[in-house]
Order: structure tokens, then sequence, then C-alpha cells
């Protein structure tokens, strides 16, 4: 069998053709979604998604603000930058690029932003209500994922899916959602025994490590779906050019599974799109228009 190559690349640009002719039709009527996006300190990884965050808001007519803080920047400067975005009315979504400057405390920044606005879907408050299954801005990649899952993936509900890695930002968000839709999940993390006997009873996998191919071939069961999040740069051998890969051993893993996402052009195109479906999200809930779009 070979798999399905899922092009998130595609399916991000069809979601953000859908947004911007939502939003142009808004703008019309007056109403302009702004996102300000934050970065602090010059990690050139950071630089590089904060620019692509910013061009593609635009692309689609968002009001996209730019924030640049020095890695010098105080606790206080950035809670106080994050006070004035939650104060500004032209704002609907505030984006803080993670990680942070040394010194700085993460959870107090995301936890400042005003949960209506958090369309990194971050703070304590928007954890809780995905954990409750109440309405709230649901972080990005794992918003991705899923909705990669619900075009490429077949029926969820009874399937099993196994995720592998448990952070706030990707894993648990994921297990939550994928839960909502009546899967049976197993989360499985860096002290979880035989994983590749736990994969392979998995009808979905979702990788989330960053360890450059670990999830093998030979680990995945014939006809599953794989979801690989992982993103990871190999150094440039002395001849060629250093290349991105993902969780999984991609060439592997397509001679078994059914469908599976390439890195590049999987899941990493749909964060950014995650991004601005969010802050179209909030924008229209904050300003009490209508609930429809994509
Ligand atoms: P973290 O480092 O926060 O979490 C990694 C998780 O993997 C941890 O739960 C860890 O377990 C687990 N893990 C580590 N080693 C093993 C192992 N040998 N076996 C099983 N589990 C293991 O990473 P993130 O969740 O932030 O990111 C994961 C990957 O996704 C990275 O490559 C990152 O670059 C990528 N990413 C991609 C995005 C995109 O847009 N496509 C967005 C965000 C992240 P434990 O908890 O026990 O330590």
């Amino acid at each position: 069998m070979t798999a399905l190559r899922i092009d998130g690349k595609a399916f991000a640009a069809t979601l953000a053709a859908a947004l911007g002719a939502e939003i142009a039709a808004s703008a019309s009527g007056g109403v302009v979604p702004g996102l300000a996006v934050v970065l602090v300190g010059d990690d050139p990884a950071s630089a590089i998604y904060v620019a692509n965050k910013e061009r593609t808001a635009k692309q689609l007519g968002f009001h996209s603000v730019g924030h640049r803080l020095p890695a010098s920047a105080g606790e206080a400067e950035v809670l106080a930058l994050v006070r004035a975005l939650n104060a500004d009315p032209a704002i609907d979504g505030i984006l803080v690029q993670l990680p942070l400057p040394k010194g700085i405390d993460a959870r107090r920044i995301i936890d400042a932003i005003d949960p209506a606005k958090d369309v990194d879907g971050l703070t304590a408050v928007n954890a809780g209500r995905l954990v409750l299954g109440e309405a709230g801005l649901v972080p990005c990649t794992p918003l991705g994922c899923l909705l990669l899952l619900d075009a490429f993936g077949g029926p969820l509900a009874g399937a099993h899916a196994v995720v592998i890695g448990r952070s706030n930002l990707v894993g648990k968000p994921i297990a939550q959602l994928l839960l909502q839709r009546d899967c049976t999940v197993t989360m499985a993390h860096s002290r979880t025994r035989d994983l590749p006997a736990v994969v392979r009873g998995a009808d979905i996998v979702i990788a989330a490590v960053g360890r450059p191919e670990m999830v093998r071939g030979s680990w995945i069961k014939p006809g599953a779906v794989v979801i690989d999040v992982g993103i990871n740069r190999l150094p440039a051998p002395p001849d060629g050019k250093g290349r991105i890969v993902g969780d999984v051993a991609y060439a592997e893993a397509a001679e078994v599974a059914r469908a599976i996402t390439p890195v590049p052009g999987g899941v990493g195109p749909m964060t950014i799109a995650c991004l601005l479906r969010n802050t179209w999200q909030a924008c229209r809930t904050r300003r009490g228009l209508s609930a429809a779009g994509p």
C-alpha cells in the first residue's frame, strides 16, 4: 500500500482563501479583524515564524500589527504591552511568540492575555474550556491536525488514536480534541513502555515529539492514518544542504499507512491558517457577528 500524501499546504491555502473572501466581505461592512504579534528577543526561528504569520495575515486582509521587544525587555515591559493590546479595540487576537527569553515567566505572560483575544488558545481559561468541552479558542497546531483528520482521516468516532507527546502546546490539546470526537485516546511520552507496541495498536497516530524520524514504518498498523507534527532541522552535511524532517520515517510509514502528512508541507502550513481562523472567530465573537464561517 502507498499512503495518500495529505497535502496540508494545499488544504491550508483553500482554508485561507475562504477566510480571505469572508474578511473582504466583512471589510466592506467596516469590520477588519486585528491581529497583534509580539516577538521578544532575537531567536532566528521565531523571527521567521512571526514574519510568515504577519505576511499571511496582511495578505488575507487582516489589520496586522507587529511588536518587537529586545531580549533585554523585562517581564513588566512585556506584561504592559499585553495589557495595552487587551485594551485596544482594533485588536481581536494577540499572539506572543514562544519561547520567551530566559527570565520571563511565559505562563504569567500568556495568562495576562484576555482569553477572548487568546488566538493561540494557551491561556489557562481556554485550556480549561477545552478540557470541559466548552466553546473557546483552541491551540492552532492541534486544530490544524483535527481539520486534516476530518478532511482525510475517515470517521473518528471509535478509532484508537495514539498521541505521542504530552506538551501543553500540542500533545495535550490534540488528545482533548480527539476525545471530544469520540476517539479512544492513548497518550504516550518519554516514559511509555514499549512505544512501538503501543503505536501498532493505533488507527490514528499523532507524532509530536521533536525527534527526527523516531517513529518507524514497522510501528504503523496497516491502514492507519499518520499525522506528523514534528519539525526537526537536520544539520547540513559537508557537501550538501540541511533539511527538515518530521518525527516519522515518512518513506517507511507511507508503505503501510492509509494516509500520512509529509514534513514539510503537512501540519506546518495548517498552523498559520488556524491562527487566522481563530483570529476571525475571536473577532466575530467579540464584535457580536454571526458565528458562521470557515
Ligand atoms: P515538547 O518538547 O514540549 O514535547 C515533546 C514531547 O515528546 C514530550 O511530551 C516528551 O515526553 C515526548 N518525548 C520525548 N522523547 C520521547 C521519546 N523518546 N518517546 C516518546 N515520547 C518522547 O515539544 P512540542 O510538543 O512543543 O513539539 C513537538 C514537535 O512538534 C517538535 O518537533 C516541534 O518543533 C513540533 N511543532 C510543530 C508545530 C507545527 O506547526 N507543525 C507547532 C509546534 C510544535 P515527556 O513529557 O515525558 O518529556
